[in-house]
């Protein structure tokens, strides 16, 4: 029987710990048994990207601007403690921060709600989508440790040799210091993207950060979403009976957790690190946030929204079974194969791609699930299984629609 076919390859980019074995998993029992499926393959497992000095990073990252879809797996982002276990070179930049340095453009994450799967915020009836900003800031920073008394200043030369410099601090001792930037482009890609995005799926857009403290960086931030939103978005948003709402990030936390939800909150990249994480446990788990990178010119680079879920990997070496779930994996795939599907007007690989998030939350909605969502499910229902029972049931779900054909039947 024939496979659903691809045309062009996505890039998939493979990574570290718990995610890699879940990685090769899910191709093994929900993708190549129906698709044929074609991947440019880059290894970004720290191991690999220690030994070919994360070039293997960037290469991927450009072959994604080539291609236009990427897949990735969670990576380990090292630090201190990682160097000793692997025995690195030097303390690699953060893959993803590498990544979207080279795409640009936003992340956007929403959680995969679930029936029987409550949020812990009752209030939260519909999904709060995370519009984070994925370039620069404290993620392509300088630092530098000051080692005694010193003055440190901020010193910006311009072509025609002027100078602009400013004092940082007056150090009489040790401490630390740290140089970020940011770019109009990138901000005004930032806002285009969050205001087209809301008109997407028609939910108001709201803005924060800390203007009043950070009176030029951050009000950068607001006066160019102002400007965009003015000049080109507002008949479009009032047309549509949505709106655009700016405040202050601590007011805007507070609002966000009394809001019954359904918003699209812009957030910068550092309080977008932070604050899907919050929405995706408020909303069960961190396992059911998906998450895709879209940069300015329709790029798109998907993975999940956790990391590599280190604690279950020990675990997996001692031999143990776990329960680690895989959701926001498969929906990096779901997502990357229906966007190559849509490019390369592959019906049948859209409609796999559907089939794959419909069968999983359908296999959750049947009661099988992973531990992380067992103290969310009413307990007469549910029935936790391993990473790999989860999969089969999935698998199942699949088979069961009729919908695909396979040559493993
Ligand atoms: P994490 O891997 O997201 O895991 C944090 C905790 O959340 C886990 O210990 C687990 O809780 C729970 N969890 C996360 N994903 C889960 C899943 N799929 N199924 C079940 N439970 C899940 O974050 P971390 O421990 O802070 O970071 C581990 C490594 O991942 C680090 O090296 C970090 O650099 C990297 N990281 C990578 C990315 C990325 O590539 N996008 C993002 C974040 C972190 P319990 O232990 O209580 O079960
Ligand atoms: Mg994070």
């Amino acid at each position: 029987m024939a496979k659903i076919q691809m045309t062009t390859p996505l890039v998939e980019m493979d990574g570290d710990e718990m995610t890699r074995i879940i990685w090769q998993q899910i191709k093994d029992i929900l993708l190549t048994p129906f698709i044929d499926l074609k991947t440019e393959y880059f290894d970004l497992s720290l191991v690999n990207r220690d030994a070919t000095d994360d070039q293997v990073t960037i290469d991927s990252a450009n072959r994604t601007r080539e291609l236009g879809v990427a897949v990735k797996c969670a990576t380990i982002t090292p630090n201190a403690q990682r160097m000793e276990e692997y025995t690195l070179k030097k303390m690699w930049k953060s893959p993803n921060g590498t990544i979207r340095a080279i795409l640009d453009g936003t992340v956007f994450r929403a959680p995969i709600l679930v029936k029987d799967i409550t949020p812990f915020v009752s209030c939260w009836k519909k999904p709060i989508s995370i519009a984070r900003h994925a370039y620069g800031d404290v993620y392509r920073d300088s630092e530098m440790l000051i080692s005694g008394p010193a003055k440190a200043e901020i010193l910006v030369t311009y072509p025609d040799g002027t100078i602009q410099r400013q004092l940082i601090h007056d150090f009489d001792g040790p401490g630390v210091v740290l140089g970020m930037h940011n770019l109009d482009k990138s901000i005004s890609a930032f806002a285009r993207s969050c205001f087209n995005y809301a008109l997407d799926i028609h939910q108001d857009l709201w803005f924060a950060t800390k203007d009043t403290i950070s009176k030029t960086y951050d009000h950068r931030f607001k006066d160019i979403f102002q400007e965009i939103f003015d000049a080109e978005f507002k008949t479009a948003f009032e047309t549509a009976g949505i709106a655009y709402f700016y405040t202050l990030i601590d007011d805007l936390v507070a609002r966000v957790m009394r809001s019954e939800g359904g918003i699209l909150w812009a957030c910068k990249n550092y309080d977008g690190d932070v604050m899907s994480d919050m929405v995706a446990s408020a909303c069960g788990s961190l396992a059911m946030m998906t998450s895709v990178l879209v940069s300015p010119d329709g790029k798109y680079e998907y993975e999940a929204a956790h990391g590599t879920v280190t604690r279950h990997y020990y675990k997996h070496l001692k031999g143990e079974t776990t329960s680690t779930n895989p959701m926001a994996t498969i929906y990096a795939w779901s997502g990357a194969l229906r966007k190559r599907g849509q490019l390369d007007q592959l019906p049948a690989l859209v409609d796999f791609a559907d089939l794959l998030e419909e069968s999983s939350i359908a296999a959750i909605e049947s009661g099988t699930i992973t531990g992380d969502l067992a103290s969310l499910m009413p307990k007469d229902k549910a029935h936790v299984v391993s990473t790999e029972g989860f999969l089969h049931a999935i698998a199942k779900q699949i088979y069961m629609s009729g919908r695909v054909q396979s040559e493993s039947v």
